[in-house]
């Protein structure tokens, strides 16, 4: 033990050992194992010395890097992003939740001034005297779902875990896995076909300019204020997730056209709350209310896109709805608190028009889940 911290080499020779529980030691799938290595890994590149990896069983003669189940620390309050660190003493101990004890690793390094730039280009300092200082570290991400579909990150699940994106499907069960959809985007039509319900059920789709629009193909949306409408998308849900399970996320969005309904019920809402997005949030938080006790992990998470990209007024999501606002009419040659492309406005039911950063600011005020997983 140092005065200012806890040496992990000098000399050539390793002064601490890093340690798992003898179960994790042997789980090559746990978080925790990969964990350690990646930290022995780097470690041994920082300090040119090879530092063991035990069990917390076998004796070694210094410090010790405490991993996973092995540093005993309360993690019961972190989400399966969450970490903690706590070095003081002779130990250094590293755990959190399912990808957070990864991340814990990573966020460790970091500290000691690795950085982890492309799959290809990293900085590692190197210090053969490395000595960590005290340190007491508490993390959980601001946003709870973090992806990327840049080449680097989708081929590389290594490299994305270092980026802690967590929204990767090629993410491994040693990385934590990823959090990942059971339905992606624009699922109402395959949840309540136009093509099986049409015929016989014009009233559950979108009526525009006085017809409801029920050909196959016909880019419709659904009549979101028919309550039969809600009490099949809640059947067709479940159903959706009891066939697609270890999924968390379950996507309940418009499809991907415009045409929102502008029956007498839908539109009266969108009025009230000054955007399209009423009538869909209202319909998301009562299928979401439904399907809670039976999957209290699932977050349903729905589009605030092209009409309903302006937030409502009055209704909020709730706490197992989650809203993804969607920039794809913005320009990306200004900031979007300086663009005054007018074009790429949207219309409110009022005739008033909504930048985007204005909607950015509105949904930012009413999100229910700050943190939260
Ligand atoms: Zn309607
Ligand atoms: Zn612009």
């Amino acid at each position: 033990m140092e005065e200012n911290g806890i040496r992990l080499a000098r000399d050539g020779r390793a002064l601490c050992a890093i340690r798992l529980t003898a179960s994790e030691l042997a789980d090559k799938n746990a978080p925790a194992n990969y964990a350690a290595k990646e930290l022995r890994y780097y470690l041994d590149r920082i300090t040119s010395v090879s530092i063991p990896l035990l069990d917390t069983d076998t004796p070694f003669d210094g410090g010790s890097v405490l991993v996973g189940e092995a540093a005993g620390l309360d993690v019961s309050g972190c989400s399966e992003d969450g970490f903690r660190i706590e070095c003081g003493g002779e130990e250094i101990r590293i755990a959190g939740g399912r990808r957070g004890v990864l991340y814990g690793a990573y966020d460790f390094l970091e500290r000691l001034g690795v950085r982890f730039f492309t799959p290809t280009c990293e900085k590692v300092p190197t210090d053969p005297a490395l000595t960590v200082p005290p340190m007491h570290v508490r993390e959980e991400p601001a946003f709870e779902y973090r992806r990327h579909n840049y080449a680097d990150v989708e081929q590389y699940p290594r490299f994305s875990a270092k980026r802690r994106f967590n929204g990767t499907g090629s993410l491994q069960p040693r990385m934590g896995g990823a959090l990942t959809y059971a339905h992606f985007v624009h699922s109402f039509d395959t949840l309540i076909p136009a093509r099986v319900y049409g015929a016989e059920h014009p009233e559950y789709f979108a009526l525009v300019d006085g017809k409801r629009v029920t050909t196959d193909g016909g880019r419709t949306q659904l009549c979101l204020t028919n309550p039969d409408v809600l009490a099949l998308m809640i059947e067709k849900t479940r159903a959706w997730l009891k066939a697609h399970p270890g999924h968390r996320l379950m996507s309940l969005s418009q499809n991907d056209w415009g045409g929102n309904c502008q029956c007498e019920n839908c539109r009266r809402i969108d009025e009230e709350e000054g955007s399209p997005s009423g009538t869909l949030l209202r319909f998301v938080n009562a299928v979401a209310e439904a399907l809670e006790p039976e999957f209290p992990d699932v977050i349903f998470d729905t589009l605030a896109y092209i009409y309903s990209r302006p937030a409502p007024k009055i209704t909020r999501n709730r706490h197992n709805v989650c809203v993804r606002l969607c920039s794809i009419e913005c320009c990306f040659c200004h900031p979007f608190d300086a663009c005054d492309d007018e074009r790429r406005s949207v219309k409110r039911p009022d005739g008033t028009t909504s930048k985007f950063i204005t909607d950015l600011e509105d949904w930012g005020r009413i999100e229910q889940r700050p943190g939260r997983l």
